[in-house]
């Protein structure tokens, strides 16, 4: 098998989060530096920390939360495409590069280079783009940025037409260095009961 291409971001104190998140920590029960026989430690985090999967009760009201999402929208053939969209814009199927042949997509767009400085004026998805897809048998779309809906959309426009189609999505992901092409797709989440998100580790492996 080939090298796993990471696309998820180091998960650290200093990884953004949305504004007013709890961001990432890890405290040290036991630590062999201080002769203990063990290293043991405990995180406390935004489920939404770093590349992560929305549960559609995230966004929902009686949405199913994570622990009781189908995977097999996160595993499996996918499309990365690069998409040139100036900084907060929602990305419309006008703006897709090329077809779109796999059940998944995943969107480089460059802005939200760094994964730990939140800037707000990232791109996003226009709702158009999701009942484009969702009408072409796409099960998940990713996106480089902390959001498919823009900063400041509290209607959560794109959030709630994958609701529509049935449609995961993966937020987060670092794609710099992905070239566009067919890849497969591996980003599981954790089986957090009643969570409305969990952080995935997401890879993909060239086909
Ligand atoms: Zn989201």
């Amino acid at each position: 098998m080939s090298e796993l291409i990471d696309i998820s971001p180091v998960i650290s104190p200093r990884t953004a989060v949305w504004p007013g998140d709890r961001a990432f920590s890890r405290e040290m029960a036991l630590a062999l530096g201080n002769g203990d026989n063990i290293d043991l430690s405990a995180i406390h985090t935004t489920v939404h920390v770093g590349a992560h999967a929305d549960a559609p009760s995230h966004y929902a009201p009686g949405g199913k939360p994570i622990d009781q999402v189908p995977l097999k929208a996160y595993y499996g053939s996918c499309r990365v495409l690069e998409v040139t969209i100036p900084r907060d814009h929602r990305i419309m199927p006008r703006h897709l590069p090329d077809e779109v042949d796999a059940p998944r997509l995943l969107l480089k767009t460059g802005t939200f280079p760094d994964s730990e400085r939140f800037n707000t004026d990232f791109a996003s998805i226009s709702p158009e783009l999701v009942d484009f897809l969702g009408e072409r048998g796409v099960v998940l779309i990713g996106i480089d940025t902390p959001s498919v809906d823009p900063f400041a959309d509290e209607e959560l426009l794109a959030h709630r037409a994958l609701l529509r189609h049935s449609m995961a999505n993966l937020e987060g992901l670092v794609l710099t260095g992905v070239i566009a092409g067919r890849y497969t797709l591996i980003a599981l989440p954790l089986r957090i009961e009643g969570a409305d998100a969990s952080p995935v580790r997401a890879a993909l492996a060239p086909r």
